[in-house]
């Protein structure tokens, strides 16, 4: 008997649940599931949805998922996109083996199948301008017109056909088109371009090929040539299935893989669209691709977000057939989550103020022990030195503070995190009236943080000794954009929505000293400020530059329900 107790799980959603069907109605032997990116930018957190989606169901049903570049638009294509996205997918955490593939491999065989096309009087070679084209399309309500160049022969349209490959026309002059119906409700139906004319050289065939197949032709016929059972795509691509399903059913192909769409991914306070993240890039208004506001996975990686809040967070979202929008806040939560129980604690004072302990001896150090994480003992302790001169925040500090106010004021009493009491005894200022230093006596009896006499103070605050501390770069993220659909108004550029505080650099900031062994690996969760981690691409040794990666606490959320009171 299994005396396993069964795992509660979610119910498997409505892809998962055709694949498994098509699994135990033995429709599939085995399942093949593709994931499709073209390589004309990096990837963002939409994509991870449909990566998750694609490797995750391959995998559950011990199918294979391919990695398969959509290689058909050259001119904004590259070698440097297709890399990044390789980096980014096994950073995630999935692999494609032996299965990567190329669209642009399938060349010689898509222009056969368009070949194919001609002879069965399928296809013809269309000289009508884009202008023209649109015109004769028809509108929603009206039917289109038949292109004067749809009756054309066979022949003269595989000697025309032969011609647009020899590069014996011009872009834009002519296009091969599929004979379908000009008067469908569906407008993809009306005649589709299957090939154009573009005299640019591909990164792959170099100057092989002058004309290039569209996407409705390739995509289908590529996933029937690497036998794909179930071709998982975003909604946007409901109207694209009939044309998808017309060239395999004309073309009698072996093997006609199921296209399956699924509701695309949207988060709010960002833009998950390639096109207009490479905008952002290319105008600089970001520092790059990898940019830490970027949600790309570059960006997020950077940024400190661990695969697994990332797949987690795509696994909690789940696969539907309706389009929603995602609030930011579960992306920060997933990363919180993943990090909370992991992240060791350490103090760092982000924009300090010095304190004297007037009443400590001078040139003394002490080391006091510290937890890595006080909720869970096994993580360990370590020493953090102590001296007369140390810093605390800034933001610790008031002058005539009201009562509430728990932290250090002139005659109140505080504890420094793993020390000791002190109290503040005078504030020195500058000419400017500027608070530059606090004196303070301690209670040699407090140390360690408790008073033998059982007297409390509400209030505990971190510090870091002076001497000893690391000096280093922090800098804090706040969301990209200040609109919470920052793409939605077509009159107004989502640039115009730019969070112009997005990015809040501290250079003076003092971290304890265990920090100096930091590799970019780790994740710190600075006790009362957030958790950061070494940036990758400006920190030195000489320079520490941290990010954070996320508050403790959702801020917005905070925010967002004052509004509402
Ligand atoms: P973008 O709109 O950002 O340019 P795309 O769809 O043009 O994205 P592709 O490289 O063609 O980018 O996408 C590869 C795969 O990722 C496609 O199957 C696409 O449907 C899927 N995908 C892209 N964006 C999202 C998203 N926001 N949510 C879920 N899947 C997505
Ligand atoms: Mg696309």
């Amino acid at each position: 008997m299994n005396t396993e107790t069964p795992k509660t799980e979610r119910p498997l959603d409505f892809i998962r649940q055709i694949i498994v069907e098509d699994i135990a109605t033995k429709k599939h032997k085995e399942i093949t599931t593709r994931f499709p990116p073209e390589p004309n930018g990096f990837l963002h957190i939409g994509h991870a949805k449909s990566i998750c989606l694609n490797f995750g169901a391959a995998a559950e049903n011990k199918g294979t998922c391919h990695l398969r570049f959509d290689d058909t638009n050259p001119g904004k294509e590259s070698n440097e996109y297709v890399e990044a996205i390789k980096k980014d997918l096994h950073w995630l955490g999935y692999d494609w083996g032996e299965h990567l593939y190329y669209a642009s491999d399938y060349f010689d065989q898509l222009y056969s199948f368009a070949v194919k096309l001609i002879e069965m009087g399928k296809a013809y070679v269309c000289h009508l301008n884009g202008e023209e084209m649109r015109t004769y399309r028809g509108t929603l309500t009206e039917p289109g017109k038949e292109s004067p160049y749809r009756g054309r022969s066979k022949e003269e349209n595989l000697e025309l056909f032969e011609q647009m490959r020899n590069g014996e026309f011009e872009e834009g002059v002519c296009v091969l088109r599929a004979k379908i119906d000009m008067a469908s409700p569906n407008f993809l139906m009306r005649d589709p371009v299957l090939y154009r004319v573009m005299k640019t050289s591909h990164h792959r065939t170099g100057d092989k090929w002058c004309i290039y197949p569209m996407y409705d032709f390739t995509h289908c016929l590529s996933d029937m040539i690497e036998n794909v059972t179930h071709s998982l795509c975003t909604l946007e691509f409901a109207n694209n299935r009939p044309l998808y399903d017309w060239v395999l059913d004309t073309l009698q192909t072996p093997c006609h893989p199921q296209q399956i769409e699924f509701a695309r991914l949207n988060i709010n306070y960002t833009v998950t669209s390639k096109r207009k993240l490479l905008e952002l890039v290319k105008e600089s208004l970001v520092s790059g691709w990898d940019d830490p506001r970027m949600l790309t996975l570059s960006g997020l990686r950077r940024r400190g977000y661990t695969p697994a809040s990332i797949r987690t967070f795509c696994d909690g979202i789940g696969v539907g057939k309706k389009e929603s929008w995602i609030d930011m806040g579960i992306l920060e939560n997933a990363i919180r989550d993943d990090l909370n129980p992991n992240a060791p604690r350490v103090l760092g004072v982000l924009d300090p103020l010095k304190v004297v302990i007037t009443n400590y001896p001078e040139d003394s150090t002490e080391t006091l022990e510290a937890l890595n994480h006080p909720q869970n003992p096994d993580m360990g302790k370590r020493t953090i030195p102590f001296s007369r001169e140390l810093f605390i925040e800034r933001s610790d500090f008031m002058e005539n503070a009201p009562k509430k106010f728990f932290r250090l004021s002139e005659g109140r009493e505080v504890r420094l995190r793993y020390a000791y009491f002190v109290t503040c005894t005078q504030v020195i200022k500058d000419k400017n009236g500027e608070v530059v230093e606090l004196h303070c006596t301690y209670d040699p009896a407090t140390r360690g943080g408790n008073a033998p006499d059982g007297r409390k103070v509400k209030g505990t605050i971190h510090w870091v000794s002076a001497a000893h501390a690391l000096q280093a770069e922090v800098r804090l993220y706040d969301r990209l954009f200040t609109e919470e659909f920052p793409d939605a108004d077509k009159e107004v550029s989502f640039k115009d929505f730019l969070n112009p505080d997005s990015l809040q650099v501290l250079t003076n900031c003092r971290l304890e000293p265990s920090l100096v062994d930091a590799s970019v690996s780790d994740r710190f969760q600075f006790e009362r400020q957030g958790y950061f981690c070494i940036d990758s691409e400006d920190s030195l040794p000489q320079h520490p530059v941290f990010n954070r990666i996320v508050t403790l606490r959702d801020s917005w959320a905070k925010l967002a329900g004052k509004n509402k009171k």
